[in-house]
């Protein structure tokens, strides 16, 4: 079963975890933009200084910066049978980047997940991984704006996968394992 993905899902929607844990299951690597860019800043490259003023606000860090990235990842060897792409595409001009990309590599994506939970939920979880975290875009104020950009900017790309039959949705509430277990059903009904 090829297994190029994408997952989408508001901050605390868990997508992350998810993510890793399809990974796992499919034995593809996981790709997520946002643990590239922290890696990169802790390390203090030249990548995540310039990355980590945007991160901190909660802003999306420039495309120039983050589709040569992304490019430069999805052509590793790890990454040529599959990948699950976590926090990529965020806007509808990354959404044609990653087409473009894909293709130059002779291949495209099989389906884009999308894990939802609702806002009070969301606001609950990102308030408690404040706490136990210490991210630097966890505070109140980053949190709302980056929720904001998702709602204006990310959650619109869901109808554009959808009109290209590529779209799974998963309900995001519920114990870890059983929203694995179904994004996992869901993925191989639409496999096939
Ligand atoms: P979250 O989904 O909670 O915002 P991520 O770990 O996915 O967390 O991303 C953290 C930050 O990294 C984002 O707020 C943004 O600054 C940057 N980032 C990640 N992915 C992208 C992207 N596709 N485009 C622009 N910036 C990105």
């Amino acid at each position: 079963m090829s297994a190029r993905l994408v997952i989408m899902g508001p901050q605390g929607s868990g997508k992350g975890t998810q993510a890793a844990r399809i990974a796992e299951h499919l034995g593809v690597p996981a790709i997520s933009t946002g643990d590239i860019f922290r890696a990169n800043a802790k390390n203090g490259t030249p990548l995540g200084q310039r990355a980590k003023v945007f991160m901190d606000a909660g802003d999306l860090v420039p495309d120039e910066i983050t589709n040569a990235m992304v490019r430069n990842r999805l052509a590793e060897q790890d990454a040529a049978d599959g990948f699950i792409l976590d926090g990529y595409p965020r806007t509808a001009a990354q959404v044609g980047v990653l087409d473009e990309a894909l293709a130059s590599l002779g291949t495209k994506l099989d389906a884009v997940v999308e894990l939802t939970a609702e806002r009070a939920e969301l606001l609950a979880r990102l308030r408690k991984r404040a706490v136990l975290e210490g991210r630097a875009d966890d505070t109140e104020d980053a949190i709302s704006h980056r929720l904001e950009i998702y709602a204006e900017q990310t959650a619109p790309l869901t109808s554009h996968y959808a009109r290209a039959g590529l779209l799974v949705t998963v309900n995001g509430v519920g114990d870890l394992d059983e929203v694995t277990e179904n994004l996992l059903a869901a993925l191989a009904a639409h496999l096939g």
